[in-house]
């Protein structure tokens, strides 16, 4: 069983899907020189995939390249099938700060290819989460600052008010067609600076309140 924790709550969640969001900001569809999208693109990875804040990220031997996304990730409390987006906030638990730790190399071969992402984005390990924050402690979730350092350097820093989709948007789309559960994780998707990680890095990611206080953070190695 694969959980996350919630900041107050002695009951962990257990993580069904992981559900993620391709492209939800500009900068970052511009550096990938792929188009803004019409509509959310929308990929899983499995539960197996859930790294806890101060693990390790073990690269897998089919990959050279190994990228960091850092990205919001939303909590899922209480499931649902289509949901209204003027609803959809009554189904987050919380919010916390993810790496979408990506094969690069196999995503692109893949997406050449036509094929799925599914091993470029689902490894062991490649979803490391922080402590999840309330929902009801978070007054805007389009206002937070996200960053991501790796060995101390500043490597991403954007703020969640770039989104192209915002989070009732792709909380509505999604359950058209997939039902959420309690215990789904939502990634939504990473800002420009994505770059290769190598063995030995250490990665944080941080979300932080538009005062500047610290939300939650998340300290993951690279083996
Ligand atoms: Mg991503």
């Amino acid at each position: 069983m694969y959980t996350v924790n919630l900041r107050d709550s002695n009951e962990p969640f257990v993580v069904g899907k992981i559900l993620c969001v391709g492209r939800n900001y500009a900068e970052h569809a511009k550096e990938m020189k792929a188009d803004l999208p019409d509509f959310p693109v929308i990929f899983l990875k499995p539960p197996t995939a859930i790294l806890p804040d101060g693990g390790s990220v073990v690269m897998p031997a089919i990959s050279k390249d190994v990228h960091h996304e850092v990205e919001l990730t939303v909590l899922i409390g209480q499931g649902g099938k289509n949901i209204p987006r003027e609803t959809a906030y009554a189904h987050v638990a919380g919010y916390g700060v993810g790496l979408d730790m990506t094969l690069r190399d196999i995503q692109t071969d893949a997406k050449k290819k036509g094929l799925p992402w599914t091993l470029a984005k689902g490894f062991d390990t490649s979803a490391p989460v922080s402590e999840f924050i309330p929902a009801t402690a978070v007054a805007d979730p389009h206002a937070l600052d996200i960053r991501l350092t790796v060995n101390g350097s500043l490597r991403q820093n954007s703020n969640t008010r770039h989104f192209i989709f915002r989070i009732d948007e792709l909380i509505s789309f999604i359950s058209r067609t997939i039902s959420l559960e309690r215990g789904d994780v939502l990634f939504t998707g990473t800002p420009e600076g994505v770059a290769q990680v190598l063995s030995g890095d250490k990665l944080v990611g941080q979300l932080l309140a538009p005062d500047g206080a610290l939300l939650t953070s998340l300290k993951v190695s690279v083996l």
